[in-house]
């Protein structure tokens, strides 16, 4: 059987010159490989208590989902800035050049709940980040953040040293 790692197409100079980009669509494409990425997430929580299974747009949608599906727990999407309808909050963060923000309904997670984090790929972290800041101003307790794909030469879990951080697939 394939690693997991067989399944991940890397591409070379893609968004921009330099960087090397982890393609999440080359393990969904594969029916083995898109059950060995969902199998090897749920792995990483399969001791943990949890309320909530939350996941950010959109590719933390592609695997959260079938993981709150599989534990019978709820899923709460954590979207970019005025795509809910109902009531929200949100959290700003830096990207490299400028800055981006994400929102939550207010009513989605209850004060108290423990949640865990899913998203593809950590490169700075600061997207999770401002997830995992934007839950606890809800009341929720993050319990673990999990990613199927970690580039850790850009330090990401240094910023998330107060968190329960595992990854699947770790690049150096
Ligand atoms: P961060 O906020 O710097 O950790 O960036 C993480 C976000 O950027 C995730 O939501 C990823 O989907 C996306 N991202 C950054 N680099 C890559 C990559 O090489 N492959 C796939 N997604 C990436």
């Amino acid at each position: 059987m394939k690693k997991l790692e067989e399944y991940v197409r890397s591409i070379p100079d893609f968004p921009e010159p330099g960087i090397i980009f982890r393609d999440v669509t080359s393990i969904l494409q594969d029916a083995d490989g898109l059950q060995l990425a969902i199998d090897s997430i749920q792995e990483k929580i399969k001791d943990v208590d949890v309320d909530v299974i939350a996941g950010t747009e959109s590719r933390g949608f592609i695997f959260g989902v079938p993981v709150a599906y599989n534990l019978h727990k709820p899923f709460v999407p954590i979207r970019k800035k005025g795509k809910l309808p109902c009531e929200t909050i949100s959290q700003d963060y830096d990207l490299e050049y400028g800055s981006a923000t994400i929102e939550m309904h207010k009513d989605s997670i209850k004060p108290g709940q423990k949640v865990v984090l899913i998203d593809d790929l950590i490169a700075t972290g600061g997207t999770i980040e401002a997830a995992a800041k934007m839950v606890e101003r809800l009341g929720g307790e993050v319990v673990k953040i999990v990613f199927l794909m970690e580039l850790a030469g850009l330090k990401g879990r240094e910023r998330l040293k107060d968190y329960d951080v595992e990854s699947v697939i770790c690049y150096e």
